[in-house]
């Protein structure tokens, strides 16, 4: 009989990490951050270990802070990073494509991470997995402190979705795709219909909408953008807006403000997709006879998928280099004057963007 060889369930991998990673804590409104050192990981199977190369602030890491979104304290919040690959688990790691990682891989990832066997991860819907964990939401401790993108390196557990992603793009371009790329590509896809020919009407020229614009312009949309900042709309321009001579028969609601007239300004049988990234948000009342009369579709979207992700870099890639994504990033600063990234972030006429670069 022969020996058969069975490594013990949970088996870890112990990383040491010198000099030691970095975490920015956040303990809560009013509060600075709190820089701590993390010393060494322990790698499960299918978890990677990233070098941050940088991370952006979006919008819903200023609410957290400002007390405006219930989070878990203490938590290292961030959710928009790209970087380099330089640990893996003992059984490796799988990019979203099913090929396995390496050491060295430049790559970005979900802020979700699912199970992958539930009932709403195999209908596909794994951001809304029964035990989903995010980036930057979930408490420290239970998974390790690396657990968010304000830190030097992040923990990829198994069950996120990792992309490959091109040397030849900057970090600027690639940060912000696992959250506001990915997010419009998803919006966008939402729609569902072929683009070709169709009138888009898109409220907010945040960093979604901005990017939902692009596109669609690209799937043969005729798009404008609705932002109450004239140097958004002029930016929008960049990004492939026009203006729109007839009812929009897809409106993409990614200002969080407009619910009631995105859904009033559709044509007849048309889609409105509800983004809104600024939740929470007071509730509106629903013209449900209108809605019915005008044969309208309404439907939210929440974060992406994996494949929506890859979807999102290639397009950043590909046609998506003909637009100024790399503008978005108006200004980067260093991890630990973190603090004063998000009251700049928060400020009026603050950019896009503020990426943020281990030192
Ligand atoms: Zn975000
Ligand atoms: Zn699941």
């Amino acid at each position: 009989m022969g020996t058969l060889l069975i490594r013990p369930p949970g088996h870890r991998r112990d990383v040491a990490l010198r000099p030691a990673a970095t975490a920015m804590v956040w303990l809560g409104e009013g509060h600075r951050h709190e820089m701590i050192a993390v010393p060494g990981v322990s790698l499960g199977d299918g978890d990677a270990l990233v070098a941050v190369e940088m991370s952006t602030i979006c919008g819903s890491d200023v609410h957290t802070v400002q007390g405006r979104r219930a989070a878990p304290t203490p938590l290292v919040l961030g959710h928009e990073s790209v970087g380099r690959v330089i640990a893996l688990g003992d059984e490796g790691a799988l990019a979203v494509d099913g090929t396995p990682l390496r050491i060295g891989d430049r790559v970005v990832w979900s802020v979700t991470i699912s199970c992958g066997a539930c009932d709403r991860c195999l209908r596909g819907l794994t951001q809304k997995c029964r035990t989903l964990g995010k980036y930057g939401h979930d408490r420290v401790g239970a998974h390790g402190d690396l657990t968010g993108a304000f830190g030097s390196h992040v923990q990829l557990r198994a069950g996120t979705a990792v992309v490959r992603v091109p040397e030849a793009l900057s970090a600027s371009v690639l940060a912000p795709a696992s959250c506001a790329t990915a997010t419009a590509w998803a919006a966008v896809a939402r729609a569902g219909r072929d683009l070709d020919g169709v009138g888009v009407r898109i409220h907010g020229a945040g960093l979604v909408g901005l990017s939902a614009a692009a596109i669609a312009v690209e799937q043969g949309a005729t798009v404008e953008v609705l932002d109450p900042n004239p140097q958004r709309r002029a930016l929008a321009e960049r990004f492939g807006a026009t203006a729109l001579e007839r009812e929009p028969e897809v409106v993409i609601e990614a200002s969080g403000h407009a619910v009631a007239a995105a859904i009033d300004g559709v044509a007849v049988g048309g889609t409105v997709v509800l983004v809104g990234s600024v939740f929470p948000a007071d509730p509106v009342p629903l013209d449900a006879e209108g809605i019915v009369r005008r044969m309208v579709t309404v439907t939210g979207v929440h974060n992406y998928s994996g494949p929506e992700l890859a979807g999102a870099v290639a397009f950043l890639g590909g046609r998506g280099r003909a637009y100024p994504f790399a503008e978005a990033v108006g200004e980067v600063r260093p991890l630990s004057a973190l603090d004063e990234a998000l009251a700049a972030a928060s400020a009026p006429g603050a950019p896009l963007r503020i990426g943020l670069v281990p030192a």
